[in-house]
């Protein structure tokens, strides 16, 4: 069995690992590189193996960094099988498409950009949707929770509850040697368990080689609660300045949790009941639909909730912006809206003009809910940048920033060793997905052979 790193390696980004084995090739996740201009250049690299000889992609959830790169690797020959949870199948493909969109868009405002400087160079996209649509023709079989799925003779694959967003897994690929099975544990990213919603991760009890996350291996969060009462502080001393409160995050899923925090807010007159809320995304859903889908990922209550008629995410004035013309009316706002974009790490996407129209203004405030990798605008804000560079101008850092750890969907570095813990029989364990300092934390808290690998690296198990 050979095992071998395509990504998120020493990093946060771009997730892809290899097991090879039986004669099969599985990818676990195929994600797009995310952050500085190096890394996005790293996405249009061709593939370090061929794609046409992969045999399975299993996913473990759908954020961009960990399926971003599907549409891809379809176009450039993969026909195996894609095999997730139906959450994420479902959410996969609002992701991709609205990622290949904004692709789309970025390459046309480049050449536009080309022509006006009297140069001819067209701009390709990365993906375009319709490479988008092909790559979802790939999926096949649907994953449920602790059910074996048979690949190939004597190679089976488990999805376990990762408890980071609807849908999400860890997936462990069982491979029979004799009379013996050796498994292979692949972590995904690791759900912080405090968070309403979605249920705590539950990891398998055995596997002998782990792969795990490691994106707060140095960090510890704050309580949920603590982290509620600063989000509303932090909204409500906005709407006293009468400024504006902007979220970098994607529009689904995470929004979803904010959303129920907000309309716990209302109810429980923390929040004022006339509070304008913006879900700025060409793919703005109702929220309650794809959750009410999807009870097998919600904790008891609010499977309940949805059973009896309940919806909560109401709040009596949410308004949606599909359309491009409804974003740009949002420019007009200037106090009392609480207004959600995406990207969350503010790479790309709708967010860099509500950036641009309140990062100045000392009366806004922007809340960062989620991880930002080093490079990113989001990073760099968080960090103090005094000034930040968007579509070509120096913007000053003047409104409030506030960062709200707890939200955050990743487990802190208490839980990630708490998961560890309930693994028994682990040999080795490979940390992914994770800057430098953070694994290196991790590292010394956790018991066995822990190994950092480099992308591109191999290894015979
Ligand atoms: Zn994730």
């Amino acid at each position: 069995m050979k095992l071998s790193f395509h990504g998120a390696d020493r990093g946060v980004t771009g997730s892809c690992h290899m097991l090879e084995c039986l004669n099969r090739r599985i990818l676990v996740d195929c994600g797009l590189f995310q952050g500085s201009r190096e890394l996005a250049e790293e996405n249009a690299e061709a593939f370090d193996f061929d794609p046409a000889g992969i045999d399975y992609v299993l996913l473990t959830h759908a954020h961009l960094d960990h399926c971003g790169r599907l549409p891809l690797l379809a176009k450039r020959g993969f026909r195996g099988e894609v095999i997730a949870t139906s959450a994420t199948r479902e959410l996969v493909r609002l992701v991709v498409i609205d990622a290949a969109h904004l692709q789309e868009e970025e390459a046309r405002r480049l050449a536009y950009h080309n022509r006006r400087r009297g140069q001819d160079e067209t701009a390709a996209p990365l993906y375009t949707i319709l490479d988008a649509l092909n790559c979802l023709d790939r999926f096949g079989r649907t994953a449920e929770y602790q059910q074996p799925l048979q690949l190939a003779p004597g190679l089976g694959a488990t999805f376990f509850d990762a408890g980071h967003i609807l849908g999400s897994a860890s997936i462990r690929i069982e491979v029979s040697e004799g009379d013996r099975v050796r498994s292979v544990l692949f972590s995904g990213d690791i759900g912080n368990a405090g968070r309403p919603l979605l249920r705590a991760p539950s990891p398998p009890a055995r596997a002998d080689i782990v792969l795990m996350e490691a994106t707060y291996g140095d960090r510890l969060h704050r309580s949920v609660s603590d982290s509620i009462a600063e989000f509303y502080d932090a909204i409500s001393s906005a709407f006293a300045r009468g400024g504006n409160v902007i979220i970098p995050t994607f529009a689904l899923e995470r929004a979803q949790e904010l959303l129920y925090v907000l309309h716990q807010g209302i109810e429980q007159s923390r929040l004022p009941p006339a509070m304008q809320v913006f879900l700025d995304s060409p793919m703005a859903i109702s929220a309650t639909e794809i959750f009410a889908r999807h009870e097998e990922c919600l904790d008891p209550a609010t499977a309940r909730l949805f059973r009896e008629g309940g919806d909560p995410f109401h709040l009596p004035n949410l308004h949606f912006a599909r359309e491009t013309a409804d974003s740009i009316a949002l420019n007009r706002v200037t106090g009392g809206a609480v207004i959600m974009a995406g990207s969350g790490m503010c790479t790309g996407g709708r967010i860099r003009h509500h950036l641009r129209h309140n990062l100045w203004r000392r009366e806004s405030a922007v809340v960062f809910v989620g991880f930002a990798a080093s490079g990113t605008i989001a990073r760099q804000i968080i960090d103090g940048a005094t000034h930040v560079r968007l579509f070509g101008e120096e913007i000053p850092v003047r409104c409030a920033i506030h960062t709200i750890n707890g939200f955050s969907a990743h487990a802190d570095q208490r839980e990630l060793l708490e998961w560890h813990g309930r693994i028994s029989g682990c040999e080795r364990t490979f940390l992914v997905h994770g800057e430098e300092p953070a694994m290196k934390a991790l590292a010394g808290h956790l018991k066995g052979w822990v190994e950092m690998p480099r992308s591109g690296e191999a290894l015979e198990l």
